[in-house]
């Protein structure tokens, strides 16, 4: 069984302690990955620090230029990569490789961004002065990722921290971390300066408070789960460390009778079963006007219907395994919540009766406001679908959630695409799309969704202070 390394100094090393990687298709470990300590993370953070001040000189464009290399390295090995995810993660093998395909445009609108981080010069008030703007690079990055998308969300860190001009150290999600192993074996062939890029695995808990307290590392940019980003906005309180935060969401589906049907459904199939439902912009909650309500859900059943479930490793497979027996429960409860309220349950709605966590594609007709599916976020083929009669209506039900990540809307009046562009409480709105995401827009989300962007340009500025200099002349 092969073990990866763990990344320390621009060294792959393998360490005695080890934590297993399941393939939840099989619920077999089939490999495992190298672990440290708290010491460790004490120490990458001293090397990351030292290797600061190299990295944040080299121009934007030399930094640039070594993650177009990076991209080349990803894009080389992409077929052995998409694999990997999908042993680890579950995932259908086009979804992983579509996975690393977007990795590497991540990799490389940030290393075409490296070269704009634009200051300002400043109008004065009096004429003995200058005002300047600069930008400059925050210093050590920590980035943790979830395991759900594995890869690209990691990159999503690593590529504009380093375009930047910051170290980082990157610590993956425990369920998939194979993948970013091999990403770093990638970086690795760049030959950065020893300490730009490292990669670690281990205790959570004891990762991330070495992170919040020790006072080298500057920033924390963290993607996961609502309940952790909690712990890190407490534990950063005590030293004030800046946090970005990508956190869970419950993204609302509204389908308007001007809508043209068949493509909201595909729109609407896309949303909800990518990734099996693992997804923090996966539709939730889906709301259709009344009177395309049974036309809506006669048309969505027949295409979930056949949805092929199986190993990801089969090229026929549309919906992979779930991550783990936890996640599987947590779609059977709410399921069972829901119809114990009074939804109908129309499709699926059970785990298949095979090894592995593979749970039917489900559609639940009706469901009641107060179902747990219509709060909290289910994380699994389950869609959960509801009627309402006005615009009005719509909106307020899009926005009763403490979530708002992504929302979705179908509809073809020029006028009510702007209303919900102002009123829709959420980061990011797909209106006839149901695959928002893309390297040059701001990703990220309000109320408890998280705080700040990732990606667009908004995705450099988050590792960049914006410092005023006033001259005198
Ligand atoms: P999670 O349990 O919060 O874990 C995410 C990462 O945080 C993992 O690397 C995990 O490590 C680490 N972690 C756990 N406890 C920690 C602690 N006390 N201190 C520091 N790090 C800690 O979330 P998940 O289950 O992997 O991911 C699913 C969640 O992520 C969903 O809520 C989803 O909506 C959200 N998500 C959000 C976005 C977005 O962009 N907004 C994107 C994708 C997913 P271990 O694996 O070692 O426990």
């Amino acid at each position: 069984m092969k073990t990866y390394p763990v990344y320390l100094k621009g060294e792959p090393i393998i360490t005695e302690t080890t934590l297993p990687v399941t393939n939840p298709a099989t619920g077999e470990v089939f490999a495992r990955m190298c672990t440290v300590d708290r010491a460790a993370i004490a120490r990458a953070i001293q090397d990351a620090h030292a290797a600061f001040a190299q990295w944040r000189q080299l121009p934007g464009k030399g930094r640039g230029e070594l993650l177009h290399s990076i991209a080349n390295e990803l894009h080389r090995r992409r077929e052995e990569v998409a694999r990997l995810i999908t042993l680890e993660n579950g995932k259908p093998l086009t979804q992983s490789q579509g996975e690393v395909a977007m990795s590497v445009d991540h990799l490389r609108w940030f290393a075409e961004e490296a070269r704009r981080a634009y200051g300002r010069i400043i109008p004065c008030q009096v004429e003995e002065k200058r005002h300047l703007v600069i930008k400059t690079p925050i210093g050590v990055v920590a980035a943790i990722s979830p395991w759900n998308f594995p890869l690209v969300l990691a990159v999503r860190k690593v590529a504009p921290a380093l375009a930047a001009g910051c170290p980082v150290i990157l610590k993956p999600a425990s369920h998939t971390p194979l993948c970013t192993a091999v990403f770093a074996d990638c970086v690795d062939t760049v030959r950065l300066p020893k300490g730009v890029f490292q990669l670690v695995a281990g205790s959570a808990a004891e990762i991330g408070k070495e992170f919040l307290e020790n006072p080298l590392c500057r920033k924390i940019t963290f993607t996961g789960s609502t309940e952790v980003g909690k712990k890190l906005i407490e534990g950063a309180a005590k030293n004030v460390k800046p946090l970005s935060l990508e956190l869970g969401g419950h993204a609302p589906v509204l389908i308007f009778e001007d809508a043209d049907l068949n493509a909201a459904v595909d729109a609407t199939v896309m949303a909800k079963f990518r990734n099996s439902g693992q997804s923090c912009i996966a539709a939730n909650r889906i709301y259709v006007q009344r009177s395309i309500y049974e036309p809506f859900l006669k048309a969505f059943v027949e295409k979930v219907r056949y949805l092929k479930v199986g190993d990801g490793l089969d090229p026929q497979v549309q919906i992979g395994a779930l991550i783990d027996e936890d996640a599987l429960a947590k779609a059977a409860e709410h399921v069972e919540d829901a119809v114990r309220g009074g939804a109908r349950l129309l499709c699926g709605g059970n785990r298949l009766e095979r090894a592995g966590c593979f749970f039917e594609p489900t559609v639940l007709a009706d469901v009641p406001k107060g179902a747990l599916c219509m709060h909290e976020e289910t994380f699994a083929p389950v869609a959960p679908v509801s009627a309402f009669d006005t615009e009005a209506e719509a909106i307020e039900r899009a926005n009763s959630s403490s979530f708002g990540l992504s929302a979705y809307a179908f509809t073809h009046d020029l006028g009510r695409m702007f209303r919900l562009a102002e009123s829709v409480e959420a980061g990011m709105l797909g209106i006839n799309d149901g695959v928002p995401t893309t390297s040059q827009a701001p990703f990220g989300g309000v109320k408890q969704s998280g705080w700040g962007r990732e990606l667009g340009v908004e995705g450099l500025d988050a590792f960049l202070e914006t410092k005023h200099i006033s001259i005198g002349i």
